[in-house]
């Protein structure tokens, strides 16, 4: 179909290609003076003290815990409820990812759910802002900071999300970012570490870039030979300066993301409001999101389970997606033991995400509604959005 509804396009045009471009024809196309650019603008919009670019949030999650010098026989709380990477990462490490519970509301890890399976050898807590929806990160620091245990935040979803009046991100011992097409600010394929400590940035540049004391660019920007060194086993996790370019140019549109996705997800609130059983996301009182994922939750009396709602969308050329995965389900994680996770089974089971993208029309927008009204008993609008409508002429 045609004119059928995507789930998510990233907001690219002219200007990130006349970006990539430019970078092309400058020659230095791999880790160089675009990449530094990038990683100061970021550090500056999220409110950190540096920014290290890498090749994903997946290694940036790896080199974050590398940091904290983790490895086998320490443990540390994630939430299931998160996409596969998040778990994955403690893994690569050869440390235990223990899977804790979220909240309802958020989708998030709370200082409850991880009291509730932290032990001994727990070492860190890597808590996820969920969809964009941001964590309670001030009651988290805190409890962290009570039992002795590191804090790394899975920013993956969280670009422009804030928290008591600040970026997410500021103020965290390590935050790991991505900027695959999927969130709302793209490189392509791309991630970020933050942080305010400066031994550490020195040390994940390094990592980053095989364990080399001097990066390829100082070398290259050196009047005279330096003669590097391997300081210890390190990784190519390096960006290009091609995804750095379309990165700035990204950035310059975030407040402009923001906003239409703020307004779009405020719509289908107003557009979905009182729906039985339906229960679109919503901030939270401690902060407000990006809405990178708009879902929502079904529950009684809703007539129809989530994939027969996915389904029916699907015949009406809206492209959904099942909501959050639940990793301790998966078959990567068979046998790994789980305490019981009731709120994150059903969230996982029980929800789907809306289309919600940069150049989504009130069109469409309406059509994705008219669907889940109608498939819920509901009417297809609303009474108060048709008497909002009404009123807007
Ligand atoms: C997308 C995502 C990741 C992985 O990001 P990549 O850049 O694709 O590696 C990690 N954690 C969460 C919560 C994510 O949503």
């Amino acid at each position: 179909m045609s004119d059928r509804i995507p789930v998510m396009i990233p907001w690219l045009g002219e200007a990130e290609a006349q970006a990539a471009a430019d970078a092309v024809r400058s020659g230095w196309v791999a880790q160089g003076p675009r990449v530094a650019e990038f990683e100061r603008a970021f550090a500056e919009r999220v409110g950190a003290e540096h920014g290290i670019a890498v090749s994903s949030c997946t290694t940036a999650l790896h080199l974050a815990l590398i940091a904290l010098g983790l490895g086998p026989g320490d443990e540390v709380v994630v939430p299931s409820l998160s996409f596969i990477a998040t778990a994955n990462a403690v893994r690569y490490l050869g440390a235990e990812p223990v899977f804790a519970d979220v909240e309802l509301a958020t989708g998030n890890l709370t200082p409850a759910t991880v009291a509730a399976v932290r032990t001994p050898r727990t070492r860190a807590v890597l808590l996820v802002h969920q969809g964009g929806v941001p964590a309670d990160v001030a009651a988290m620091r805190e409890a962290c900071a009570d039992w002795g245990v590191a804090l790394v935040e899975d920013a993956a979803c969280a670009i422009g999300s804030t928290v008591g009046g600040t970026s997410v991100g500021h103020g965290a011992t390590l935050a790991a970012w991505s900027f695959h097409p999927r969130k709302v600010v793209t490189t392509g394929e791309g991630g970020m570490v933050t942080t305010d400590d400066a031994e550490w940035a020195a040390r994940l540049r390094r990592l980053r870039e095989h364990g080399m004391n001097a990066s390829a660019a100082q070398r290259h920007a050196s009047g005279k030979p330096i003669l590097e060194s391997y300081l210890e086993v390190g990784y190519n996790y390096r960006m290009t300066d091609i995804q750095a370019a379309v990165g700035l140019v990204q950035l310059g549109k975030l407040d402009a993301m923001l906003e239409r996705r703020r307004e779009l997800a405020a719509r289908y609130r107003e557009l979905l409001d009182g729906v039985p059983g339906l229960t679109p996301v919503d901030d939270p009182a401690h902060g407000q999101g990006n809405f990178q994922s708009f879902w929502v939750l079904l529950s009684e009396p809703y007539p129809l389970g989530r994939d027969a709602l996915l389904e029916a969308l699907s015949e009406a050329g809206v492209s959904a997606r099942r909501g959050i995965m639940a990793a301790h389900l998966e078959p990567a994680y068979a046998g790994h033991p789980a305490a019981p996770l009731p709120v994150t089974e059903r969230i996982s089971r029980d929800s789907l995400i809306l289309p919600l993208f940069h150049t989504m029309t009130e069109q469409q927008q309406d059509r994705v509604v008219a669907v889940v009204r109608e498939r819920g008993g509901a009417s297809a609008t609303g009474a108060r959005a048709a008497a909002g409508r009404g009123a807007a002429g």
